[in-house]
């Protein structure tokens, strides 16, 4: 029996300035069923997701729900027409009870106007049906973030909504949290809900959903039921590689060969953060070039950013060069000799209105402090040696960065990491969006690098070149360490996606 067509999404565009983030996209919601939104950061998913509740207006395209053509003009009016929501950052009344929230709107009225314990009884009679007990009379804000997720949810059952929608609502749960959430999510499916669930953790695709629709780069690529979509084509879907191209691979026992006995620069056992990275333990070792692969979202960043001390880890410990260390900040990490390339070269990387030369130089200025300005001799041999070594073009040191090409930012940015003197670089897509020899360029500065000692840690979306250049590349899944791969010669990138695909966290 075909189940009923409860939303339906058809030839939705919608462009910001610069970016076409859907471009004539489908999405079919059936009553009864767990719908997985699937694709990599920056696909479309939250767009989409927008396009359906109102808070987007759409360009091209239409919406019906329950049969019928819609112009949601907010998600007030979505919500009205049936469509709940559920967000990472739940949208309730924090300063309200329980009970009021899931009742808002709904209140039992008596005679002398709201029946507060009548309203408190259906607000508990909704939470118990969905399997929770939580006293309704406590304030919102006293519950976690899981919790007042699953009060959200009760208020959906509250208003009826024969659409729920749920972006990213695992993304800082742990795992028995998510576990109530899944049993709450069910039973919403089994009162015969459509539900809409969007997550890159895609071990949870697999346990909770039915059919899955995966977008790329705001287009949708195609809508299967799970059991037919193994998780290999999936990811391979989600990146856009060609079927064809990924055999079978047997697994194949990647161990590390232990075969370098130095100290490493750093290493981290178990390092964690609550709902943000699990339990991860790496080494870098002094000249190594080690990549960290996994799909966007799977945690690169975020475990760069413990590693470098812009984040706290909440679990684990680190040690540089075999002595415990407390990475707390990125200073804490440069005092260490641990410097970070951040992947967002315009807001957290070059200044704008700075010339070349302020920017080389900026690093070792705030690794000194301000009150000890750097001398213009000390100054231009910074400039010197790093203009030439890296290529800088045009090799002007008083122009004004903002004026200088993609590739040739980067290369000052490098720089100016490299002028601190580090002995490990985390360099968090060091080659995004340049052109092809700027590219080139980066990739061997890179290797002269470890060439000379320092150990880097290189991260990139683009697997061909985390291939390329590094040693050893760590596997990243779902926000775990799932894999380490020493690369010999017959590893290739088709091996890193069945890792991705496949591997499970340990
Ligand atoms: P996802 O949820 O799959 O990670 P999004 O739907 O958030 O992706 O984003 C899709 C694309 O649209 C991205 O390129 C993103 O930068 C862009 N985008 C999303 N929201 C806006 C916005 N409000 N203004 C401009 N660009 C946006
Ligand atoms: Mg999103």
């Amino acid at each position: 029996m075909p189940s009923t067509v409860v939303a339906e999404l058809r030839d939705i565009t919608i462009a910001f300035p610069g970016v076409k983030a859907l471009d004539g996209v489908d999405l079919v919601l059936r009553a009864g069923e767990i719908h997985a939104l699937m694709g990599e950061n920056g696909a479309g998913k939250s767009t989409l997701i927008k396009a359906l509740t109102g808070v987007y207006a759409i360009d091209s395209g239409t919406v019906e729900v329950g049969g019928r053509p819609r112009r949601f003009s907010g998600t007030a009016d979505a919500q009205a027409a049936g469509i709940a929501t559920v967000y990472q950052e739940v949208n309730l009344c924090t300063n309200l009870s329980v009970g009021e929230n899931v009742m808002l709107g709904r209140e039992v009225r008596g005679r002398l106007g709201i029946d507060w314990s009548a309203t408190h009884r259906a607000a508990r009679t909704a939470l118990e049906l969905l399997g929770l007990q939580i006293d309704t009379r406590t304030s919102l804000s006293s519950h976690s973030i899981a919790v007042q997720q699953l009060i959200a949810i009760a208020r959906a059952t509250v208003l009826e909504s024969a659409v729920l929608v749920l972006d990213e609502p695992t993304s800082s749960l742990d795992r028995s949290e998510v576990e109530q959430l899944f049993a709450v999510v069910r039973r919403m499916r089994d009162t015969g809900v459509a539900v809409l669930f969007v997550t890159h953790f895609l071990d949870q695709v697999y346990e909770l959903c039915d059919r899955i629709t995966v977008l790329r780069n705001g287009r949708r690529v195609g809508e299967f039921p799970t059991a037919e979509l193994p998780r290999r084509e999936l990811v391979s879907t989600m990146l856009g590689r060609e079927l064809a191209r990924l055999e079978a691979i047997e697994d194949r026992a990647l161990a590390v060969g232990a075969a370098d006995s130095t100290v490493p620069v750093l290493r981290v056992e178990d390092l964690g953060r609550k709902g943000v990275i699990a339990g991860a333990s790496l080494e870098l070792r002094p000249g190594e070039i080690v990549g960290l692969a996994g799909l966007l979202g799977s945690g690169r960043t975020e475990l760069a950013r413990l590693l470098y001390g812009a984040d706290r880890p909440d679990a684990g410990h680190a040690e540089v060069h075999g002595r415990p260390a407390r990475l707390s900040s990125p200073r804490a990490a440069l005092a260490h000799r641990i410097a970070f390339s951040s992947e967002d070269r315009r807001s957290e990387g070059i200044i704008p209105d700075l010339s070349v030369r302020e920017n080389l130089v900026l690093a070792v200025q705030a690794q000194r402090g301000w009150a000890r300005p750097l001398s213009r001799t000390q100054q231009d041999a910074i400039v010197e040696r790093y203009m030439t070594s890296l290529g800088v073009q045009p090799p002007d040191a008083g122009a004004l960065i903002r004026n200088l090409s993609g590739g040739n930012q980067q290369k000052v940015l490098l720089g100016r990491w490299l002028a601190t003197d580090p002995e490990l670089i985390i360099l968090d897509e060091p080659t995004r969006g340049i052109d092809v020899g700027a590219k080139a360029e980066i990739q061997r500065a890179i290797t002269d690098l470890a060439a000379g000692g320092v150990a880097v840690l290189f991260i990139s979306s683009e697997l061909e070149e985390v291939v390329r250049i590094s040693q050893r590349i760590y596997v990243l899944q779902d926000r775990h360490i799932i894999a380490q791969v020493v690369n010999e010669e017959d590893i290739d990138v088709d091996d890193i996606v069945a890792l991705i695909a496949e591997g499970t966290a340990a």
